[in-house]
This record gives structure tokens, C-alpha cells and sequence, in this order.
């Protein structure tokens, strides 16, 4: 992926979550305080309005950008969250023109390990890392076990489907959905929800 290609599928991603606005913020009424389709439309919007200032930038500097603009716009849990996982993600890419597969590795490690300290929620507490971890892990494990692309890019899609399946069976333990205790098992969280359509459209325009 180049720099070109890094803002097309920045691009892709605002209208995925324009898309799935209403459904995401569906869910998060079942479990939260019904704004996560709307807090993320809002920031993906200023980014589109921003992107065309990007296109000859680095990728480090375009995810950059996109963070600042993620930690001003979209507020509530996520904007901070996903703010810093495209921040940490841009100072691995800082300076590249272009990333390939070892990139992609270190940059997904270095935004889950940006979520898990600025949110301390671990691997089961019912959020966007029950989607983000388990894409990771199968991310890595094709890459080392040389998978073909068409392989790789199915094992990443299935992981984090899985994850987002999981978290309809466990109870929260971070976040809105935490207040209501039990009450939240049965329903499907919202930031695993983007996060599960943000990894299928970066995937979908690798695949292009
Ligand atoms: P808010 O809950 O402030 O209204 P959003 O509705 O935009 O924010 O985002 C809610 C989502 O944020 C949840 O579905 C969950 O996936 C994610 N989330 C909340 N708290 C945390 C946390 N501490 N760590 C990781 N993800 C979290
Ligand atoms: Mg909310
Ligand atoms: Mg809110």
C-alpha cells in the first residue's frame, strides 16, 4: 500500500461508517447512550473534508493528521481511543511513501498497544480489541506461515468477525455498556462493530 492508496482507503472508511451510521448507532442505544454511528460519521466527515491537503504526504503524516482530526471530532470513548490507535499507527509509518506486510504488523501492534494503555481494557471486556486483538493475531500468524494474500486476507476477516460474534456473549466490562452489568450479554458492542468494518475496508482496498 502507498500513500495514495493509504488515503483512498481512508476515504473508503468514512463512507463505510456514513453507511453503517445508523447501525452502529443502533447498537450502541442497546448498550450505551446511542452516538457511536454519529460521533465517528462526525470525525470521518472532517477527514474527507481534510484529505485532499494529504495526498502527496507521507503515510506517517497522513495518519497523523487523521488521529488529530479523530481526537477532535468524534469525542466520547472511541474518539480518543481510535484518536491514538491511528497516531501510534502513523509514527511507525513516519516518513514511508509506502508500507508492505512487516509495516502493516508493527502498525496494527503499536495502535492495539495505544487503545489497551490509554483505555486499560484487556481482551474480553467487551470491546473494539475483542475485534481488533484477534485480527491482529491472524494477521501475524499468516504472515509468518506465509500465507497467499486471498488466504491471509480471509483468516483476518474470519478472526475478527469471531470477535465481534464474541462480544455478544460476554457482559462489559469497560466503557458505557460496563453499567449495566449482565444486561449487556446478548448484544453486540459497537466499537467492535466499527472497528470489525474499518479492518474490512482497509482489507477490501488491499485487495482492489
Ligand atoms: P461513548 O461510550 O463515550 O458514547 P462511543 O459510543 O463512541 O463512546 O464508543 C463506544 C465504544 O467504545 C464501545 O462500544 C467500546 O467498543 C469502546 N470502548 C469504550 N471504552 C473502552 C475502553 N476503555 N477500551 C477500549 N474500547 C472502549
Ligand atoms: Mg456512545
Ligand atoms: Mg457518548
Amino acid at each position: 500500500m502507498d500513500n495514495n492508496n493509504l488515503v483512498k482507503t481512508i476515504n473508503s472508511i468514512a463512507k463505510v461508517i456514513k453507511e453503517n451510521r445508523a447501525y452502529l448507532t443502533d447498537l450502541d442505544q442497546a448498550i450505551g447512550d446511542g452516538d457511536h454511528g454519529i460521533n465517528l460519521d462526525r470525525g470521518f466527515s472532517a477527514i474527507v473534508d481534510k484529505i485532499e491537503d494529504l495526498n502527496d504526504k507521507d503515510c506517517g503524516n497522513i495518519l497523523s493528521t487523521i488521529a488529530m482530526i479523530l481526537i477532535s471530532k468524534v469525542g466520547g470513548a472511541s474518539g480518543p481511543l481510535y484518536g491514538t490507535a491511528f497516531m501510534r499507527a502513523g509514527q511507525i509509518a513516519k516518513g514511508k511513501y509506502s508500507l508492505n506486510n512487516e509495516d502493516g504488523l508493527a502498525m496494527f501492534d503499536a495502535a492495539i498497544s495505544g487503545i489497551i494503555s490509554r483505555g486499560k481494557a484487556s481482551r474480553g471486556d467487551k470491546t473494539m480489541l475483542d475485534t481488533l486483538i484477534p485480527a491482529y493475531e491472524a494477521y501475524k500468524a499468516g504472515v509468518e506461515d506465509n500465507l497467499d494474500k486471498e488466504n491471509l486476507i480471509q483468516n483476518i476477516l474470519v478472526a475478527a468477525k469471531n470477535g465481534v460474534d464474541y462480544t455478544k456473549t460476554v457482559a462489559a466490562k469497560k466503557g458505557r455498556a460496563n453499567y449495566l452489568g449482565d444486561r449487556s450479554i446478548g448484544h453486540q458492542d459497537p466499537g467492535a462493530t466499527s472497528s470489525y468494518l474499518i479492518i474490512k475496508t482497509i482489507i477490501d482496498n488491499l485487495a482492489d
